[in-house]
């Protein structure tokens, strides 16, 4: 078994880049193609970075091993990672940070028109017409009624409240 140089799985069959030519193997943890995805001009910095930034999906699960610790695996290569890196879409109005995109563009403050599944809030719809303010009140509101998980199709299995209140709290101050 052979060690992925990107991801730190130690599952190849084969060598990545032995002898003279690339293995065309494709990670089953990462998912890279050795020989394949590097001749389209895609590096192993850039590969492992976007797979990092989508949360380290296992490529070919049939294949992941049972308490799979992508932490240690990334470390074991170098690379350190914690999942509190990874760049989150945060709500303004609750600091709930697993939202689909960004709540506001960041180059022109488009709202996303989503709907935060945990405070409830809709960019683009109840921050009209004062964005600021009606993030601000809507807070309040969400903090006074007991600040209550809003989507019932989307629970978190491990949201604390007060974590992110402690959150919210550091940021108004
Ligand atoms: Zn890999
Ligand atoms: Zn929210």
């Amino acid at each position: 078994m052979y060690t992925c140089t990107i991801c730190g799985y130690k599952g190849l069959e084969m060598e990545s880049y032995g002898k003279d030519y690339p293995s065309r193997e494709v990670c089953s943890c990462c998912g890279f193609q050795f020989g394949e995805d590097d001749d389209k001009g895609i590096s192993h910095d850039g590969w492992r970075e976007s797979w990092i930034e989508k949360g380290c999906p296992f490529w070919y699960i049939p294949d992941c091993p049972e308490n799979w610790n992508v932490e240690k695996q990334l470390k074991e290569i170098g690379v350190v990672y914690k999942k509190s890196d990874v760049i989150k879409n945060s709500c303004p109005v609750c600091e709930f940070d697993g939202l689909f995109e960004p709540a506001y563009d960041e180059e022109y403050g488009y709202p996303s028109d989503d709907i935060c599944p945990c405070c409830g809030f809709q960019f683009g719809l109840d921050d009209y017409p004062n964005k600021n303010k009606g993030i601000q009140k809507w807070r309040e509101n969400w903090i006074r009624g007991g600040f209550l998980w809003y989507s019932k199709n989307r629970v978190q299995p491990n949201w604390s409240a007060t974590e992110q209140l402690i959150l919210l709290t550091k940021i108004k101050n």
